[in-house]
């Protein structure tokens, strides 16, 4: 897979990109980074990628002519993803679509946002990461691409393993406990040392539903929908 970042700050995502799950997957080869310097894209001296909105208002907006030209070099290929507190909410769903395409594009904004030309003519689709507002599309696309690249056949290690994790049958996981069984006066429950498996099993089911049923109710909602 090969995922492109759009952005004027690429230095923002190297470190991030080179750690764990997504920095294991690119040494193994299973997805290649080509982060984007958007300031390549500009002709005068002071490398603008910005200016002021029309209609007025407080802040800067981010110019098209830099987003267009780099998209014309790259030539991407897939889906076209614009990171903006206007998108649909990513969740589990979109980060497995995703993880289906061979190559995805992400575009990141700072200030009051993209020149909407640029969705006008380039983006597939707009995602936020929740309903609050970032500084900038970076730690979205960080987020974006933090989730997909887990989902990569072979990203994970076995003891990483995705299927116990939350959303993967659209309930929250089950607490986790490691050794000491015994610390600061807090025990392991008895069933997660018990070496029963059935009833090891019994008890994380009992625990994701429960722990759905209070904190997120809204994705058993969804499974009676389906
Ligand atoms: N004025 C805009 C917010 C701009 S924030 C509005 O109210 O909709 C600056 C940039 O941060 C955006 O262009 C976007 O790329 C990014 N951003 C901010 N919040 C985000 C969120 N919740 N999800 C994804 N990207 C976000």
């Amino acid at each position: 897979m090969r995922i492109n970042v759009l952005t004027i700050f690429p230095d923002y995502l190297e470190g991030p990109l080179s750690f764990s799950i997504p920095g294991r997957a690119r040494e193994a080869g299973l997805v290649e980074y080509h982060v984007i310097d958007l300031r390549d894209y500009t002709h005068d001296r002071h490398r603008t990628t910005d200016d002021e909105p029309f209609g007025g208002g407080g802040g800067m907006v981010m110019k098209p002519e830099p987003f267009f030209e780099a998209l014309e070099a790259l030539g991407p290929a897939g889906p076209i993803v614009s990171l903006t507190p206007r998108g649909r909410p990513f969740d589990h769903e979109a980060a497995i679509r995703l993880a289906l395409e061979g190559e995805v594009t992400l575009l990141c904004g700072r200030y009051k946002g993209i020149d909407e030309r640029v969705a006008e003519r380039w983006v597939t689709e707009e995602v936020s990461i929740g309903d609050y507002v970032l500084s900038g599309g970076e730690p979205a696309a960080l987020v974006v691409i933090d989730a997909i690249v887990r989902l990569l056949p072979g990203a994970l290690g076995d003891h990483d393993s995705a299927s116990s994790d939350s959303f993967y049958d659209r309930q929250l996981s089950a607490p986790v406990y490691t050794r000491p069984a015994e610390y600061a006066d807090l025990t392991v429950p008895e069933a997660l040392r018990s070496g029963d498996h059935e009833r090891i099993a019994r008890w994380r089911e009992a625990r994701s539903k429960e722990a759905t049923q209070r904190v997120r109710p809204d994705l058993l909602d969804l499974d009676a929908a389906d």
